[in-house]
């Protein structure tokens, strides 16, 4: 593992290298982890159990609760059974069949996915994993096959990894469900999200996202569960659905951590 690190003094150093220094972080990361005593992943108060919420930062955590649409999992306002879906699914019908998420996102959750993509702190995805398995016991249909939305390969090489495939596993293990990270590629590179309205963030997602021919047979009739850490304005989520159905798979759904909500707990998630 040293020269890994010394590589690094280097003046070249190559993605591989990059990833493998990544990785030594990491585990160092989980020594660490192990001596210290648990904090809480919401605000880093000491608590009594590794991955344990403190009480303020659990309470401050908006669980999305029945009714919510059917197809996108927005809250909605009124109870009109099982199938009822919101306006804008009723208008325009994703290319998914439904998505499950958790969480609002709110101040919590965005603090979780920000020590998971920014913080590097690995724990945080099976903590997150391990809510969002409360919302997929609901979930009932085919066996599916998760696929994490991919990372541009310049931003796994920058970040050393992919927090969607991290979440992915954990919840592969937890489910007994194939993880395929390689299903879909990000065959373009874009722009962050942020700031933008909601058909800019369509248009600049549009093409992005590709199955390779490898991964066809693979896919092919599937139900794909796909895994994202949040899930804003869909943009990201239907042009990943649109590649995967025109990839083959016969039905696809969405599994986030967070759902933006407007007017609730708002902010910008990507
Ligand atoms: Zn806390
Ligand atoms: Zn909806």
């Amino acid at each position: 593992m040293s020269n890994h690190v010394d590589s690094m003094a280097g003046a070249a150093v190559t993605p591989p290298q990059r990833a493998a220094v990544a990785t030594a972080r990491r585990m160092a990361a989980g020594l660490i982890d192990l001596l210290l005593p648990p904090r809480c992943p919401g605000c880093g108060m000491i608590v009594a159990g590794q991955d344990r919420f403190c009480v303020e930062c659990w309470s401050g955590l908006d669980f999305i609760v029945p009714p919510s649409c059917a197809r996108c999992d927005l809250p909605l306002l009124q109870d009109a059974g099982p199938e009822a879906t919101c306006g804008a699914c009723m208008a325009d019908p994703p290319p998914f069949e439904r998505a499950w998420a958790p969480l609002a996102y709110g101040e919590q959750a965005r603090s979780l996915v920000m020590r998971l993509k920014y913080g590097r702190r690995i724990g945080t995805a099976r903590l997150m994993a391990d809510l969002m398995a409360t919302r997929l016991g609901a979930r009932n249909g085919p066996e599916p096959l998760l696929v994490p939305v991919p990372l541009h390969r310049w931003r796994i090489w920058s970040r050393g990894f992919n927090q969607s495939a991290l979440i992915a596993a954990h919840l592969g293990r937890r489910f007994g469900w194939s993880v395929d990270v390689d299903a879909l590629q990000r065959v373009r590179r874009t722009d962050p999200l942020r700031g933008l309205g909601r058909t800019a963030r369509a248009k600049e997602v549009r093409g992005a996202f590709a199955v390779p021919a490898a991964a066809r047979a693979r896919i092919a009739g599937r139900t794909v569960l796909l895994v994202d850490d949040v899930f804003t304005s869909g943009a990201t989520a239907r042009a990943c659905a649109q590649a995967l159905r025109r990839g083959g798979a016969a039905a696809v759904e969405i599994a986030a951590f967070a759902r933006v909500i407007d007017g609730r707990g708002g902010g910008d998630a990507h």
